[in-house]
């Protein structure tokens, strides 16, 4: 019985080994930010759920590219498109 169970687990690990890791389309992208389309709303800033936008001088936002995990909740929320994802 154990060793059914063993062997179960062993053959997972191969399946594991021959699939290739792929990037999902969302994490491809980059947050960019046209501050002309900008109202200032900050419903990003309260959105972000990495804390990666900022409210900098005359109140227009800064993403921190460091800090974003590419969910797009931003893009997401943006009333006026603002942010987009766009691919690297
Ligand atoms: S993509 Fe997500 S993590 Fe990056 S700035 Fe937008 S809301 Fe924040
Ligand atoms: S949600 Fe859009 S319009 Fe509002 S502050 Fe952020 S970038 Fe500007």
């Amino acid at each position: 019985m154990f060793l059914k169970g063993a062997k179960g687990l062993l053959k997972k690990k191969e399946t594991l080994k021959g699939d290739k890791m792929t990037v999902p389309k969302w994490a491809e992208g980059r947050v960019d930010y046209t501050k002309s389309k900008c109202i200032k709303c900050h419903l990003c800033v309260k959105h972000c759920p990495a804390v990666a936008i900022k409210v900098v001088k005359d109140k227009f936002i800064k993403v921190d590219h460091e800090m974003c995990i590419r969910c797009s909740v931003c893009t997401e929320v943006c009333p006026t498109k603002a942010l987009v994802m766009k691919s690297e």
